[in-house]
Protein backbone atom coordinates (compact mmCIF):
# COMPACT_ATOMS: atom_id res chain seq x y z
CA UNK A 1 0.00 0.00 0.00
CA UNK A 2 1.14 3.69 -0.60
CA UNK A 3 0.45 6.61 0.94
CA UNK A 4 -0.92 8.55 -2.01
CA UNK A 5 -3.77 5.41 -2.35
CA UNK A 6 -5.69 6.61 0.82
CA UNK A 7 -4.12 10.44 0.90
CA UNK A 8 -3.88 11.85 -2.80
CA UNK A 9 -1.29 14.55 -2.17
CA UNK A 10 -3.12 17.92 -3.70
CA UNK A 11 -6.27 16.40 -1.66
CA UNK A 12 -4.31 15.99 1.27
CA UNK A 13 -2.19 19.25 0.73
CA UNK A 14 -5.57 21.22 0.65
CA UNK A 15 -6.59 19.81 3.67
CA UNK A 16 -3.33 20.72 5.53
CA UNK A 17 -3.71 24.55 3.96
CA UNK A 18 -7.22 24.89 5.42
CA UNK A 19 -6.10 23.70 8.40
CA UNK A 20 -3.26 26.21 8.60
CA UNK A 21 -5.78 29.01 8.14
CA UNK A 22 -7.92 27.53 11.19
CA UNK A 23 -5.44 27.90 13.67
CA UNK A 24 -5.21 31.09 12.93
CA UNK A 25 -9.24 31.53 12.92
CA UNK A 26 -9.72 29.56 15.85
CA UNK A 27 -6.28 29.89 18.27
CA UNK A 28 -4.70 32.69 17.62
CA UNK A 29 -4.59 34.50 21.19
CA UNK A 30 -6.42 31.42 22.97
CA UNK A 31 -5.35 31.37 26.35
CA UNK A 32 -3.39 28.37 27.61
CA UNK A 33 -3.07 26.06 30.21
CA UNK A 34 0.02 24.04 31.72
CA UNK A 35 -1.10 20.15 31.13
CA UNK A 36 0.77 17.53 32.85
CA UNK A 37 1.58 14.49 30.64
CA UNK A 38 -1.20 12.53 29.22
CA UNK A 39 -0.39 8.95 29.40
CA UNK A 40 1.57 9.30 33.17
CA UNK A 41 0.62 12.52 34.89
CA UNK A 42 3.95 13.67 35.34
CA UNK A 43 5.02 17.06 35.09
CA UNK A 44 9.07 16.12 33.92
CA UNK A 45 9.20 17.87 30.62
CA UNK A 46 11.58 18.94 28.03
CA UNK A 47 10.84 21.31 25.47
CA UNK A 48 11.08 19.55 21.57
CA UNK A 49 9.88 22.47 19.10
CA UNK A 50 7.20 24.59 18.16
CA UNK A 51 5.06 23.93 15.15
CA UNK A 52 2.15 26.30 13.91
CA UNK A 53 2.22 28.15 17.25
CA UNK A 54 1.77 24.91 19.28
CA UNK A 55 4.95 23.64 21.59
CA UNK A 56 5.46 20.03 21.69
CA UNK A 57 6.96 18.58 24.27
CA UNK A 58 8.37 15.62 25.76
CA UNK A 59 7.42 13.53 28.82
CA UNK A 60 10.74 12.65 30.75
CA UNK A 61 9.30 9.66 32.30
CA UNK A 62 7.13 7.80 29.60
CA UNK A 63 8.59 9.62 26.55
CA UNK A 64 5.31 10.97 25.12
CA UNK A 65 5.32 13.68 23.20
CA UNK A 66 2.05 16.47 23.51
CA UNK A 67 0.96 19.97 23.31
CA UNK A 68 2.05 21.89 25.94
CA UNK A 69 0.49 23.97 27.29
CA UNK A 70 -2.92 23.88 25.64
CA UNK A 71 -4.85 26.11 24.23
CA UNK A 72 -8.52 25.54 26.51
CA UNK A 73 -11.03 22.44 25.40
CA UNK A 74 -13.72 24.56 24.62
CA UNK A 75 -11.56 25.84 21.71
CA UNK A 76 -10.90 22.68 20.00
CA UNK A 77 -14.52 21.74 20.39
CA UNK A 78 -15.70 24.69 19.20
CA UNK A 79 -12.73 24.03 16.32
CA UNK A 80 -13.94 20.50 15.85
CA UNK A 81 -17.51 21.85 15.51
CA UNK A 82 -16.61 24.52 12.74
CA UNK A 83 -13.22 24.65 11.30
CA UNK A 84 -13.04 24.81 7.35
CA UNK A 85 -10.33 21.81 7.46
CA UNK A 86 -12.82 19.43 9.54
CA UNK A 87 -15.98 19.87 7.20
CA UNK A 88 -13.56 19.71 3.84
CA UNK A 89 -11.96 16.03 5.41
CA UNK A 90 -15.48 15.07 5.89
CA UNK A 91 -17.28 16.62 2.78
CA UNK A 92 -13.88 15.87 0.06
CA UNK A 93 -11.15 13.93 1.24
CA UNK A 94 -13.06 11.08 3.40
CA UNK A 95 -15.87 10.86 0.15
CA UNK A 96 -13.41 10.91 -2.27
CA UNK A 97 -10.98 8.02 -0.97
CA UNK A 98 -14.02 5.84 0.72
CA UNK A 99 -13.50 3.58 -1.54
CA UNK A 100 -9.97 3.20 -1.48
CA UNK A 101 -9.78 3.26 2.34
CA UNK A 102 -12.99 0.63 2.65
CA UNK A 103 -10.66 -1.75 1.04
CA UNK A 104 -6.89 -1.10 1.66
CA UNK A 105 -7.41 -0.05 5.33
CA UNK A 106 -11.00 -0.15 6.89
CA UNK A 107 -11.37 -4.28 5.61
CA UNK A 108 -8.20 -5.76 6.36
CA UNK A 109 -8.96 -3.86 9.93
CA UNK A 110 -12.35 -5.27 10.49
CA UNK A 111 -10.94 -8.92 9.76
CA UNK A 112 -7.76 -8.29 12.24
CA UNK A 113 -10.51 -6.94 15.02
CA UNK A 114 -12.66 -9.73 14.61
CA UNK A 115 -10.46 -12.27 14.86
CA UNK A 116 -9.34 -10.04 18.09
CA UNK A 117 -12.52 -10.65 19.30
CA UNK A 118 -13.15 -14.03 18.89
CA UNK A 119 -10.02 -15.01 20.38
CA UNK A 120 -10.15 -12.76 23.78
CA UNK A 121 -14.34 -12.42 24.41
CA UNK A 122 -15.93 -15.84 25.60
CA UNK A 123 -19.36 -16.81 23.66
CA UNK A 124 -20.94 -17.10 27.02
CA UNK A 125 -22.37 -13.85 27.22
CA UNK A 126 -26.09 -13.58 25.77
CA UNK A 127 -26.26 -10.71 23.67
CA UNK A 128 -22.69 -9.83 23.43
CA UNK A 129 -22.08 -6.41 22.16
CA UNK A 130 -19.30 -4.68 19.96
CA UNK A 131 -19.53 -1.33 19.69
CA UNK A 132 -17.06 1.19 18.09
CA UNK A 133 -16.69 4.70 19.28
CA UNK A 134 -17.18 7.33 16.75
CA UNK A 135 -18.52 5.06 13.96
CA UNK A 136 -18.44 7.76 11.58
CA UNK A 137 -19.55 6.73 8.11
CA UNK A 138 -19.80 3.41 9.29
CA UNK A 139 -17.60 1.75 7.29
CA UNK A 140 -16.18 -0.16 9.92
CA UNK A 141 -19.25 -1.41 11.80
CA UNK A 142 -20.61 -2.40 7.76
CA UNK A 143 -17.28 -4.70 7.51
CA UNK A 144 -17.11 -6.25 11.08
CA UNK A 145 -21.02 -6.92 10.62
CA UNK A 146 -19.66 -9.28 7.88
CA UNK A 147 -16.71 -11.19 9.75
CA UNK A 148 -18.57 -11.44 12.91
CA UNK A 149 -20.97 -13.71 13.58
CA UNK A 150 -24.14 -14.56 16.00
CA UNK A 151 -24.52 -13.73 18.32
CA UNK A 152 -22.34 -10.74 18.30
CA UNK A 153 -24.31 -7.63 17.61
CA UNK A 154 -22.48 -4.41 16.39
CA UNK A 155 -23.54 -0.59 17.45
CA UNK A 156 -21.65 2.60 16.99
CA UNK A 157 -21.49 5.40 18.77
CA UNK A 158 -21.27 8.76 16.98
CA UNK A 159 -21.86 12.38 18.13
CA UNK A 160 -22.58 13.91 14.93
CA UNK A 161 -25.60 14.46 13.40
CA UNK A 162 -25.06 13.92 9.62
CA UNK A 163 -22.84 11.07 10.01
CA UNK A 164 -25.58 9.27 12.41
CA UNK A 165 -28.01 9.07 9.61
CA UNK A 166 -25.22 7.83 6.83
CA UNK A 167 -24.80 4.94 9.41
CA UNK A 168 -28.39 4.67 9.89
CA UNK A 169 -28.83 4.53 6.17
CA UNK A 170 -26.22 1.30 5.95
CA UNK A 171 -28.22 -0.33 9.00
CA UNK A 172 -25.80 0.71 11.56
CA UNK A 173 -27.32 0.70 15.05
CA UNK A 174 -25.75 3.98 16.45
CA UNK A 175 -26.23 5.59 19.79
CA UNK A 176 -26.51 9.26 19.17
CA UNK A 177 -24.23 10.75 22.21
CA UNK A 178 -20.94 11.62 23.00
CA UNK A 179 -19.27 8.73 24.49
CA UNK A 180 -18.84 10.46 28.28
CA UNK A 181 -23.06 10.60 28.25
CA UNK A 182 -23.04 6.46 26.89
CA UNK A 183 -24.04 4.54 30.02
CA UNK A 184 -26.10 0.92 30.40
CA UNK A 185 -29.67 2.18 29.53
CA UNK A 186 -28.07 2.07 25.80
CA UNK A 187 -27.16 -1.28 26.13
CA UNK A 188 -29.81 -2.48 28.14
CA UNK A 189 -30.48 -6.14 28.29
CA UNK A 190 -26.61 -6.75 26.40
CA UNK A 191 -23.29 -6.47 27.71
CA UNK A 192 -20.50 -4.81 26.01
CA UNK A 193 -17.77 -7.32 25.26
CA UNK A 194 -15.53 -5.08 23.16
CA UNK A 195 -15.08 -1.60 22.21
CA UNK A 196 -12.84 -0.13 19.64
CA UNK A 197 -11.33 3.08 18.93
CA UNK A 198 -9.70 3.73 15.62
CA UNK A 199 -7.21 7.49 15.11
CA UNK A 200 -8.81 8.79 17.89
CA UNK A 201 -6.50 9.54 20.78
CA UNK A 202 -4.24 11.60 18.84
CA UNK A 203 -6.57 14.01 19.28
CA UNK A 204 -8.06 14.16 22.05
CA UNK A 205 -7.50 16.85 24.57
CA UNK A 206 -8.09 14.61 28.14
CA UNK A 207 -7.21 11.07 26.85
CA UNK A 208 -7.47 9.83 30.08
CA UNK A 209 -10.99 10.85 30.25
CA UNK A 210 -11.65 8.57 27.35
CA UNK A 211 -9.80 5.93 28.99
CA UNK A 212 -11.88 6.10 31.61
CA UNK A 213 -15.41 6.47 29.47
CA UNK A 214 -14.02 3.19 28.06
CA UNK A 215 -13.75 1.27 31.26
CA UNK A 216 -17.44 2.49 32.09
CA UNK A 217 -19.29 1.06 29.33
CA UNK A 218 -17.33 -2.57 28.93
CA UNK A 219 -18.69 -5.35 30.67
CA UNK A 220 -16.12 -6.83 32.98
CA UNK A 221 -13.30 -8.80 31.13
CA UNK A 222 -14.73 -6.65 27.95
CA UNK A 223 -11.96 -5.48 25.80
CA UNK A 224 -10.78 -2.38 24.42
CA UNK A 225 -8.82 -2.32 20.79
CA UNK A 226 -7.21 1.01 20.20
CA UNK A 227 -5.12 2.21 17.27
CA UNK A 228 -3.24 5.66 17.15
CA UNK A 229 0.57 7.22 16.19
CA UNK A 230 3.74 5.46 18.02
CA UNK A 231 5.62 9.23 18.32
CA UNK A 232 8.76 6.64 18.62
CA UNK A 233 7.85 5.05 15.00
CA UNK A 234 10.13 5.57 12.37
CA UNK A 235 8.52 8.07 10.42
CA UNK A 236 8.20 10.40 13.37
CA UNK A 237 11.44 10.12 14.82
CA UNK A 238 12.91 10.43 11.34
CA UNK A 239 11.22 13.22 10.28
CA UNK A 240 10.93 14.81 13.63
CA UNK A 241 8.73 18.04 13.33
CA UNK A 242 8.54 17.85 9.54
CA UNK A 243 6.73 14.67 9.91
CA UNK A 244 2.93 15.85 8.20
CA UNK A 245 1.86 13.82 10.79
CA UNK A 246 2.88 16.34 13.38
CA UNK A 247 0.07 18.60 12.43
CA UNK A 248 -1.90 21.00 15.11
CA UNK A 249 -4.45 21.31 16.33
CA UNK A 250 -5.30 17.73 15.01
CA UNK A 251 -2.76 15.83 16.63
CA UNK A 252 -1.83 16.54 19.80
CA UNK A 253 -0.65 13.42 21.94
CA UNK A 254 2.05 10.50 20.51
CA UNK A 255 2.02 7.85 22.97
CA UNK A 256 4.31 5.76 21.98
CA UNK A 257 4.35 1.30 23.23
CA UNK A 258 5.56 1.76 26.90
CA UNK A 259 3.57 5.18 27.77
CA UNK A 260 0.30 3.66 26.13
CA UNK A 261 0.67 0.95 28.64
CA UNK A 262 0.80 3.21 31.18
CA UNK A 263 -2.09 5.33 29.96
CA UNK A 264 -4.47 2.16 30.17
CA UNK A 265 -3.04 0.72 33.59
CA UNK A 266 -4.27 3.48 35.42
CA UNK A 267 -7.27 3.50 34.29
CA UNK A 268 -7.88 -0.44 34.92
CA UNK A 269 -7.08 -2.13 31.74
CA UNK A 270 -4.16 -5.19 31.79
CA UNK A 271 -2.65 -5.28 28.47
CA UNK A 272 -3.00 -8.32 25.94
CA UNK A 273 -1.53 -7.09 22.58
CA UNK A 274 0.77 -4.16 21.63
CA UNK A 275 1.74 -4.18 18.09
CA UNK A 276 3.08 -1.88 15.14
CA UNK A 277 0.52 -3.08 11.92
CA UNK A 278 1.62 0.53 10.18
CA UNK A 279 2.40 0.29 6.02
CA UNK A 280 3.25 3.64 5.63
CA UNK A 281 5.92 4.47 7.47
CA UNK A 282 8.95 3.62 4.87
CA UNK A 283 6.66 5.34 1.67
CA UNK A 284 6.56 8.38 4.06
CA UNK A 285 10.31 8.71 4.60
CA UNK A 286 10.79 8.18 1.06
CA UNK A 287 9.07 10.77 0.15
CA UNK A 288 10.49 13.00 2.46
CA UNK A 289 14.07 12.20 2.23
CA UNK A 290 15.75 15.84 2.01
CA UNK A 291 13.97 15.93 5.53
CA UNK A 292 15.37 12.81 7.21
CA UNK A 293 17.95 14.04 10.09
CA UNK A 294 19.99 10.85 10.18
CA UNK A 295 22.07 10.64 6.76
CA UNK A 296 22.66 6.68 7.51
CA UNK A 297 18.89 6.45 6.89
CA UNK A 298 18.82 9.49 4.05
CA UNK A 299 21.40 7.16 2.02
CA UNK A 300 19.65 3.67 3.17
CA UNK A 301 16.54 4.68 1.93
CA UNK A 302 17.93 5.96 -1.46
CA UNK A 303 19.88 3.00 -2.39
CA UNK A 304 16.50 0.63 -1.71
CA UNK A 305 14.23 -0.44 -4.67
CA UNK A 306 10.44 -1.61 -3.87
CA UNK A 307 11.22 -4.74 -2.59
CA UNK A 308 13.89 -3.80 0.17
CA UNK A 309 11.47 -0.87 1.39
CA UNK A 310 8.83 -3.53 1.84
CA UNK A 311 11.61 -5.90 3.85
CA UNK A 312 12.25 -2.73 6.17
CA UNK A 313 8.51 -1.93 6.33
CA UNK A 314 8.38 -5.70 7.92
CA UNK A 315 11.12 -5.27 10.09
CA UNK A 316 9.28 -2.15 11.81
CA UNK A 317 6.06 -4.16 12.50
CA UNK A 318 8.17 -6.64 13.73
CA UNK A 319 10.46 -4.56 15.82
CA UNK A 320 7.27 -2.61 16.91
CA UNK A 321 8.87 0.26 15.54
CA UNK A 322 6.42 1.63 13.07
CA UNK A 323 4.47 4.40 13.58
CA UNK A 324 1.04 3.19 13.77
CA UNK A 325 0.36 1.22 16.70
CA UNK A 326 -2.50 -0.72 17.86
CA UNK A 327 -3.67 -2.03 21.62
CA UNK A 328 -5.31 -4.51 22.97
CA UNK A 329 -6.39 -4.28 26.92
CA UNK A 330 -8.91 -5.75 28.98
CA UNK A 331 -10.80 -4.17 31.31
CA UNK A 332 -10.07 -5.92 34.93
ZN1 LIG B 1 4.71 10.65 30.83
Amino acid sequence: MKEEEIRPTVLFEEYLSLAEKDITTFFSGAPCKEVSCPACGSEDRVFRFNKKGFDYCECRVCQTLYVNPRPDEDIFNRFYLDAESVRFWATHFYKETERARQDLLITPKAKMAGALIRKHTRARHANPVVVDIGAGYGGFCVALKSVLEKPYIVMGIEPALALQEVCREKKIHVIPKFLGDVGNEDFQGCEVVAATSFELLEHLYNPQKFIRDCHHILHQHGILILTTLNGKGFDLQMLGDKSRSISPPHHINFFNPRSVRILLERQGFEILEISTPGKLDVDMVSKQLPDVTCPFVRELISVSDDNIKGKLQAILQETRTSSHMMIVARKK
